[in-house]
């Protein structure tokens, strides 16, 4: 008799834990997957895809406005959320199907329930009521939306969660929070045509990011009509007779039909049974790895989100297929954390990857800048005056460039092949002599010969 029913248990069907439970099927383990709402987990069924599907749906606004530059005239153009809602949910359902068919052909036994941990080896299904046995468990349950639990009136919230299922659309939103999730809903519902306000704590949106993009994306969002406060938080929200009002710190007081908290992430780790096993979590409640999936108690791993280190799909992928290529195999290898190209679906979009400005200077002491601020071409005859900005940081010594900073049409798809560059260690010369593609916004980035000088700054 087998000593456990199966080689590897995963709780959580989503990007990493699916990862992991295919490669590690694929390499002949016996392995079993729970999931507690829909298999695809975070990003196939509430975050990044179909996030992106609305901001596609959100920018038809702009490529209308810009028509008329180029001739067209376009009359009667409407816009209907159901219809939206109808054709994002069955591209999801469409990707829930291909991923529970992908399990299902490497034998991966799913359970359709909440599972803990119950031992080191140890299972618990919650719903069947049953306890399994694993030679090894992968946590990989993600993260959840945190909400400020303590606010009066935060019953009348939402989150991301329940933004892709609004059976209207909100013809006021107000957004709490100034992460890249708060600002790519409010240019989603700005573009569908809603007035939207965002309210965030701190001074300037998207921490952590290069200071050009985060002015620039403020500038544009500002003027394209949304209503920035920042340095302010809500002290209570009431239900009104018109809709939702919120009150904020200094008095004053913005109305609603649907305010959303997109104020931060936490990772789901609550009633898991993971401290009972012995297994470490930090401070806000992530699993403690060593290396890249080790936690404290040996039979147990986690990846992904529930980790809280890069919390993106790629990465959460990127691990699980490691984890499993190393545990199941018997091929080594770990992931590499430098260089992680990044994108912010605001419109306009960012694209980034690399060291910040700021960053750059605390590690390399000498960098240099070059950076470049115009109207993309079709922005002219559009009559759209919005400017793309693109920015390279670049370490003094050794010339390699650091960073890729861009905030235009495009920006993503222009880093994901910055990022190339950057992991073999381009240098700016190694720019500098590559042939432009014209006409292209691109180009810029292989013609920016001239180091940008701070005013007040001598050049280096
Ligand atoms: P998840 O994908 O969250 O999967 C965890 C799964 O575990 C879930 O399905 C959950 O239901 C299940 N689960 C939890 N607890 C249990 C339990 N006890 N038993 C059974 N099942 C359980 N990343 C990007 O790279 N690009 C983007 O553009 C992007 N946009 C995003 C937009 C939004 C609105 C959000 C919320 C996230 C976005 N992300 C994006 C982040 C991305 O979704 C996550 O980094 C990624 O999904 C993490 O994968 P994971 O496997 O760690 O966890």
């Amino acid at each position: 008799m087998l000593e456990f029913d199966y080689d590897l248990f995963v709780i959580g069907a989503g990007s990493g834990g699916v990862r992991a439970a295919r490669i590690a099927a694929s390499h002949g383990a016996r392995v079993a997957i729970a999931e507690e709402y829909r298999i695809g987990g975070t990003c196939v069924i509430r975050g990044c895809v179909p996030k992106k599907l609305l901001v596609y749906a959100s920018r038809f606004t702009d490529e209308f406005e810009d028509a008329e530059g180029f001739g067209w005239s376009l009359e009667g153009a409407r816009f209907d959320w159901q219809s939206l809602i109808a054709a994002k949910d069955n591209e999801i359902a469409r990707l829930e199907a291909v991923y529970g068919a992908t399990l299902a052909k490497f034998n991966v036994e799913l359970f359709a329930e909440r599972a803990t941990v119950a031992a080191p080896h140890g299972v618990k299904l919650t719903q069947s009521g049953r306890t399994v046995s694993a030679k090894a468990i992968l946590i990989a349950t993600g993260g959840r939306p945190n909400l400020d639990e303590n606010l009066p009136g935060i019953e009348h919230v939402i989150t991301s969660n329940e933004a892709f299922h609004l059976k209207e659309m909100p013809r006021r939103v107000v957004i709490a929070g100034g992460g890249y999730i708060a600002v790519e809903f409010a240019s989603i519902f700005k573009g569908l045509g809603a007035d939207v306000t965002l309210i965030y704590r701190r001074d300037k949106i998207l921490r952590g990011f290069d200071e050009d993009l985060r002015n620039a994306l403020t500038t544009a969002m500002t003027s394209r009509g949304i209503h920035i406060i920042a340095g302010h938080i809500f002290t209570r929200i009431e239900k009104t007779q018109t809709g939702l009002a919120g009150h904020i710190t200094g008095g004053e007081v913005v109305e609603a039909d649907q305010i959303m908290f997109a104020i931060g992430r936490s990772p789901n780790t609550a009633g898991l049974g993971l401290e009972g096993v012995g297994v470490k979590l930090s401070g806000n409640g992530a699993v403690a790895v060593e290396g890249t999936w080790q936690t404290s108690v040996p039979s147990i791993y986690a990846v992904g989100d529930v980790t809280d280190r890069v919390n993106l799909t790629p990465v959460a992928i990127r691990e699980g297929h490691a984890f499993a290529d190393t545990v199941f195999g018997n091929k080594a290898w770990t992931v590499d954390y430098k260089a992680i190209p990044t994108a912010v679906f605001a419109t306009p979009e960012i694209g980034t990857v690399g060291f910040s400005e700021h960053e750059a200077r605390a590690q390399y002491g000498d960098i240099d800048i070059y950076k470049a601020s115009f109207r993309p071409m079709k922005a002219i005859l559009a009559g759209r005056d919005e400017r793309m900005l693109m920015k390279l940081v670049v370490e003094r010594a050794s010339d390699r460039v650091v960073g890729v900073h861009i905030l235009g049409p495009d920006a993503a798809e222009i880093v994901q092949m910055a990022a190339v560059a950057i992991r073999m260690g381009a240098k700016k010369s190694d720019f500098d002599q590559t042939m432009a593609l014209h006409p292209s916004a691109a180009e810029e980035l292989v013609t920016l010969r001239e180091k940008w000088i701070a005013p007040g700054e001598a050049a280096g």
